[in-house]
């Protein structure tokens, strides 16, 4: 027979924190403490797969659990002395929600239940304190009324009110013991009203009622959305924890309260928590009363004069912060603990690894390490990769405050306020005399890269999590909000609306990109500090990991950044940022409107110098590190001028008509250009341009090898390709400059060539690309659209329609698509490895700095992953985690 109830107390228990799935973690927390011989007051849990049946089997139980459940009220009355339902000295308890992930608050409890109206005079009699008792009472009828009963808590609160206001009296304080027994008798009365039913009498009836409901909160709204934030599956269920009351609420020498064992903001090592003296559980969430502090040094801090509970009751703080020592070290982790004192003894009420900042994560890893406490590896487990965003970027303070104007998308992490600005050219402008400016956009396109870059953050309208906007501005490691639907931009009056609001060019913005806030007004913002525990856990990491970690750069200034953040060479430098360089745009553009060959080569001629002192200050920065330099690839037309004025212009300088220039936009114009003539296919189309960038490669490899004394490592890559006779005849072209270079120069540096792998034919085809290419880097972002067939610049308006119906379960551009995307990868690593072993793999989409990728990446084989420099540190914490995680499982399959 299966064993649904699991029993804990009186120095005993069933279980314990190893089966946290059955017990939830709140029961499995109680029942280790129990076994550890703390104070814990007596109960049992029944399992979560209770929960899950009765939730899936149209709210029934199974015939035995009854029988389980009476014995275990018995064995809690064994250790208690007390019996449930006896009316001379009554056994309460509480009934205690608790999944196998904790959700803090998100579900229901019940407290005091047993008491009717003969158990609360028992009660009033054995506690001597007749004010506690019908105190208790009419909180169970309130909480019991709320929870199980489906009655709303302020019907109770309104009558609570009216009643005082009848007596003149403001606080709860003052109430006595007959007022208390008036109110118990005011909400029985309003239960009968609202229900027709009277309040149930029947302690096992209370029971049962309670048990359901706390079941059934598994799906309150509240508790739904948590647990979709938290990526929580709905399956679940939660256990219930049926347990002995003990009382906080019993006088001067009673109190409850919380407590972190380590500083949950700082990492501070110090006991830090609150209390309510003469209170009950819900009191201190509640907010009405001022909890005080628990520890002197807390109440100096704060300046409280409301006594510490140190100096209040010495004697049991002492033996409570003796138990906090001694749980921290048996759990190895700072724990979360909620107590109760009842008349000066302590009971412990429950322990789970507190939730903390991510400075407080960081800082307690490292110092649990030193204190020998936990291994290396654990403490790099411990931390979420993501959440070392907060330390690298600037975030808002968050004692700030603030006023929300609009909300987008959290596209690219950090904080920064800036007057406002709707055009690149503007941005560009107030860089230059000195101003702050957040750039606002319906959308970006590469012609706005220059004013991003001028820009302190981004704002765009439309537009996903790997919109223009989103992928350049986390590689500038600049915050960004992408797709704030509400607002509206009118450009020719330079506003902004949302919400009936309105915000002018030149007004200040804050935005937070890590929760997709767009605030009015400069909002207050913390500077990140790297610690000295960072740089260790970073070392930690390294020393773990197998993957390498790249970086995704296209200029000094960002691969500079990237080496300091620990990236292991480049992985992918797209060369047409460069030519998007307001000196040297012009120069493309007449390239691109060249007539002849010989007005083009003049053109290439110009950029070929520019091209190479790009390189060469990339090389020298990533001196002794693989470089990877993908050929040109955007279409052309991305490089024309849009608007009339701006046609206007380039025709006044380069001499020629508007007519012409618009003749030749028309020409290249594309219906779908994010398919249309790019990436290998230009490189076939206008050999010069591959000529010309090659050139650059090798001549800048050739001066910075020499001047460094070691050769560059240096990769040539080609996008978009999907067969290998693209790739042979790119190749050869490549292998003819190299020809020139040899002649002009007595030599040529070395390089690899490779190709990149974002179309699924290439994916097949990779055991043939193999044969010529000697590396693969993954496009993942656009192999993601073409395996699809979804445009990331149009899916923002449906994508999120198929993510809250379920319909895909995470955004596929943000996170890997393990079944379809990650299959073409498998294949296409088995067949190119097939046909070449030592065949280098790679990933350069934004998947490269996604922690749960990484883990694929890792698995799949891979050498590295390339990624934005801010993502860089994410990315190598995530990668020693995927070795961990692969080593443990190694283990367990022996
Ligand atoms: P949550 O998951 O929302 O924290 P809990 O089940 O922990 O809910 O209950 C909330 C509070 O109720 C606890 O912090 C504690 O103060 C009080 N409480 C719960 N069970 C008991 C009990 N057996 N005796 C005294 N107080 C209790
Ligand atoms: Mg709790
Ligand atoms: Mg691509």
């Amino acid at each position: 027979m299966a064993k649904w109830v699991y029993t804990f107390g009186g120095g005993l228990a069933e279980g314990g924190i190893a089966l946290k799935e059955r017990l939830g973690s709140k029961g499995a927390g109680l029942a280790e403490m129990s076994a550890l011989g703390l104070p814990v007051p007596p109960g049992f849990t029944l399992s979560t797969a209770i929960g899950q049946q009765y939730l899936a089997n149209g709210s029934h139980f199974p015939p035995e659990l009854a029988a389980e459940v009476d014995a275990a009220l018995a064995g809690i009355g064994a250790i208690a002395g007390r019996h449930f339902g006896d009316s001379e000295d009554p056994l309460l308890v509480s009934v205690r929600s608790g999944a196998a992930v904790s959700m803090p608050g998100m579900m229901d409890t019940v407290l005091n239940l047993g008491l009717n109206d003969q158990t609360v005079e028992g009660l009033a009699r054995v506690s001597g304190d007749r004010r506690f008792a019908f105190d208790s009472y009419r909180r169970f009828i309130q909480m019991y009324g709320d929870v199980v009963l489906g009655l709303d808590l302020t019907l109770f609160e309104e009558r609570l009110e009216d009643y005082k206001l009848s007596l003149g009296l403001m606080l709860d304080e003052e109430l006595a013991a007959e007022n208390w027994q008036v109110v118990c008798d005011i909400y029985k009365g309003l239960v009968l009203e609202e229900l027709d039913k009277a309040f149930p009498q029947s302690p096992s009836e209370q029971l049962w009622g309670a048990i359901r409901a706390v079941i059934a909160s598994w799906n309150n709204p509240r508790a739904a959305v948590y647990r979709r934030i938290n990526s929580i599956p709905p399956s679940g269920g939660t256990a219930v924890t049926v347990q002995a009351m003990v009382f906080g609420n019993l006088g001067a020498t009673s109190a409850t309260g919380v407590a972190f064992t380590r500083h949950p903001s700082t990492g501070e090592k110090v006991l830090w928590g609150e209390f309510l003296p003469n209170a009950q559980g819900e009191d201190v969430v509640a907010g009405t009363r001022t909890p005080q502090d628990l520890t002197e040094r807390a109440r100096q801090e704060t300046g409280s004069d409301l006594p510490s509970l140190e100096t209040m009751m010495p004697e049991t703080f002492a033996e409570f912060r003796h138990v906090c020592e001694a749980l921290e070290r048996h759990n190895r982790d700072v724990l979360d603990l909620e107590f109760t004192i009842e008349r000066g003894r302590l009971w412990m009420l429950q322990a789970r690894p507190a939730k903390r900042t991510a400075h407080a994560a960081l800082k307690t890893a490292v110092d649990m390490v030193h204190e020998g406490l936990i291994t290396k590896a654990e403490a790099i487990s411990r931390i979420e990769p993501r959440s070392l965003d907060q330390l690298l970027h600037p975030t808002i303070d968050p004692e700030a405050g603030g006023d929300i104007f609009a909300r987008g998308l959290p596209a690219s992490p950090g904080a920064a306020s800036g007057a406002v600005v709707f055009t690149s050219e503007e941005a560009e402008l107030a860089r230059a005399q000195g101003r702050k400016v957040i750039l606002v956009r319906v959308e970006t396109s590469p012609e706005d890269v220059h004013g991003m870059h001028a820009a302190r953050g981004i704002l765009t309208t439309r537009g996903g999590m790997t919109s223009h906007a989103a992928v350049v501005a986390r590689g500038m490691g600049k915050p960004c909000v992408s797709g704030a639907g509400t607002v509206r931009v009118d450009f020719l009056a330079g506003t902004m609306t949302a919400g009936g609001r309105t915000v002018r060019r030149g007004d200040m913005i804050t935005l937070d990109g890590g929760t997709g806030q767009v605030l009015i007004g400069a909002v207050p913002l913390r500077e990140p500090e790297l610690s000295r525990d960072f740089a260790e856990l970073m070392s930690w990491a390294d020393e773990i990991r197998r993957l390498k970690i790249r970086t995704n750069v296209d200029t000094p200034a960002d691969a500079r950044a990237a080496r300091n953040f620990g990236a292991e060479g480049i992985g992918l430098c797209r060369t047409e940022h460069m030519f998007f360089d307001v000196r040297r745009i012009q120069v493309v553009r007449e390239m691109i409107l060249a007539e002849t060959p010989a007005e083009r080569a003049d053109a290439l001629a110009r950029l070929l110098p520019m091209q190479k002192t790009d390189f060469a200050s990339l090389f020298e920065i990533m001196s002794g590190l693989p470089v990877t330099i993908r050929l040109l690839d955007p279409p052309l037309h991305e490089f024309l001028p849009r608007g009339d004025a701006e046609i206007e212009e380039l025709a006044t300088i380069m001499k020629i008509s508007p007519a012409r220039i618009r003749a030749r936009t028309q020409t290249l114009a594309e219906a779908n250009p994010m398919l249309g003539h790019r990436g290998v296919r230009l490189a076939i189309s206008f050999p010069e341009i591959v000529e010309m960038q090659v050139r650059a490669i090798l001549e800048a490899a050739l001066e910075v090898g020499d001047q460094a004394g070691t050769p560059v490592e240096l990769e040539i890559m080609v996008p978009l390709v999907a067969t290998k006779a693209e790739l042979d005849l790119i190749y050869a072209r490549i292998h003819d400059s190299e020809a020139q270079v040899k002649k002009l120069h007595g030599r040529a540096p070395p390089f690899k060539l490779g190709t990149m792998i974002e179309l699924p034919r290439a994916a097949l085809a990779a055991g043939q690309l193999a044969l010529s290419a000697t590396f693969f880097s993954f496009g993942t972002n656009d192999l993601t659209q073409t395996t699809f067939g979804i445009s990331r610049d149009d899916a923002a308006t449906f994508l999120n329609t198929y993510l809250s119906m379920g319909l895909l379960p995470h955004d596929p551009f943000a996170s890997l698509d393990r079944e379809g995307v990650g299959e073409l990868i498998r294949i296409a690593c088995e067949r190119g490895r097939a046909t070449r072993p030592e065949l280098q793999i790679g990933v350069c989409g934004e998947h490269g700095g996604d922690p749960a990728s990484i883990h694929f990446f890792a698995e799949t084989g891979f050498d590295y992953v390339s990624c934005s420099p801010f993502r860089v540190p994410i990315a190598r914490l995530a990668a020693a985690q995927a070795e961990i995680e692969a080593r443990q499982k190694d283990d367990i399959d022996g």
